[in-house]
């Protein structure tokens, strides 16, 4: 801790522009970290539970949370692995042709990912014979896409390494990044980064859960501790702009309950001329109030009217007798479950594909991630869709539930039962 200077502002201050940050957009209570899922012997040791408040800057609206955990804590080891969700691999997919389509990525053009996890996008490239580098800030994970074939370098993104990057690799034509930005807490180095990193004429293009989806869909539980910050277009754009970029195209994706992939140039690269989307979009966000505070303030009643409702849900059933497990252990079940005061008095289990949690407990609640196969052997009544934004994917992967007349519960926006 430093001595604050007489006069000095204390208190949180907006990662991007500096300002004090006044405004709570949700307080969600003490919660640990979402990927902090524990192992059967550190079921009797504490845990750190961290605030859960996220800020609205009335200056530039981006919502964030203060930085109570560095990054180095969260993603040195990191638990998730893109290549465990068929339906993300297939938005990768198409995205690598759309991109090599667009902008002629050929064999003579550098790609480069950060946070390039498993290397479950870069493949794509690969396959395609574009010469690909993976910036990946956890070790273990950035190890698997080398032993895949996929170059990839464990480190952080800033400007700093930018600068170290381009020494050892080159400038990218296309830079990219999905559900990274917002995993940031060094928001302007980080851009400044990307500023160095891109070639005269490259492009860069973003990926992350779209501000206004957030608020219109109650997605309370996409915030936690690894999200640091969550942006409308109007501000991503300020945030680009502060650093030299451009933002000449939008698309406004369906992954993570709504995303927006943003399309960046350098400001001087004037030949890329701004798609009518930008404009499009920007206004619809002005027409929905993201411009003005009072609209950030109707949205922490909402979700705590959404606690109540799945509370009501849940115990109505338990007092009936029936059995309802979990699906899924995303970060975002870890918000919903910890928030929501959530243990095994409602869930028995939940289950997760990914080899890496199972064995282990959610953190915070306790609730044991066992293998998909234990539905089928204790045949529950409700099955709990943790990642509802998977919700299709997932009814269909454990649609045989209906052989015994279990049912789907889809928590957010708010609890509704699919037979
Ligand atoms: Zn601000």
């Amino acid at each position: 801790m430093t001595m604050q200077q007489a006069g000095a502002p204390s208190g949180p201050q907006c990662r991007f522009c500096g300002d004090a940050l006044r405004h709570t957009f949700v307080d969600l209570g003490m919660s640990p970290l979402c990927q902090t899922h524990i192992t059967e012997e550190q079921l009797n040791h504490m845990e750190p539970f961290y605030p859960l408040h996220a800020y609205v800057c009335s200056r530039c609206f981006l919502v964030q949370l203060d930085e109570y955990v560095s990054p180095g804590e969260i993603f040195s080891e990191y638990a998730y692995f893109s290549s465990y969700s068929d339906s993300w691999v297939e938005h990768a997919r198409r995205y690598t042709e759309a991109m090599i389509e667009r902008f002629k990525i050929g064999s003579k053009s550098k790609v480069m990912e950060i946070a390039s996890d498993d290397g479950y996008l870069l493949q794509h490239f690969v396959a395609k014979g574009v010469p690909v580098l993976g910036i990946e800030p956890a070790a273990n994970v950035a190890a698997v896409a080398v032993e895949k074939g996929i170059p990839t370098t464990a480190r952080f993104f800033g400007q700093e390494s930018a600068r170290g990057l381009v020494a050892e690799h080159g400038h990218a034509d296309l830079l990219l990044g999905n559900n990274v930005l917002a995993h940031t807490p060094a928001l302007n180095d980080f851009v400044a980064g990307m500023k160095i990193a891109l070639k005269p004429h490259g492009v860069l293009t973003m990926e992350f859960p779209h501000l206004l989806r957030l608020m219109e869909e109650n997605q309370f539980d996409t915030i936690y501790h690894e999200h640091f910050s969550y942006f409308s277009f109007i501000t991503v754009e300020q945030v680009f702009a502060k650093h030299g970029i451009t933002l000449f195209d939008v698309e406004e994706l369906p992954s993570h309950g709504g995303s927006l992939r943003i399309y960046g140039r350098h400001t001087e690269d004037e030949g890329k001329a701004v798609a009518d989307r930008v404009t499009e979009l920007k206004q619809r966000e002005i027409d929905t109030g993201v411009s003005k505070i009072e609209t950030y303030a109707l949205f922490e009643e909402r979700v705590k009217e959404a606690k109540r409702k799945i509370l009501a849900f849940l115990i109505d059933v338990k007092r009936a007798g029936k059995v309802v497990v979990g699906y899924g252990a995303p970060g975002k079940g870890n918000t919903l479950l910890n928030y929501c005061g959530i243990r095994q008095d409602f869930i028995d289990y939940t289950v997760d594909r990914s080899p890496h949690k199972q064995g282990r407990y959610t953190p915070g609640t306790h609730i044991p991630i066992v293998h998909p196969d234990r539905i089928r052997q204790t045949r529950p009544d409700y099955l709990f869709i943790l990642p509802w934004n998977l919700r299709e994917e997932i009814m269909e992967a454990a649609a045989y539930i209906r052989e015994w007349g279990g049912r789907f519960v889809v928590p957010i926006p708010e609890v509704k039962v699919y037979s």
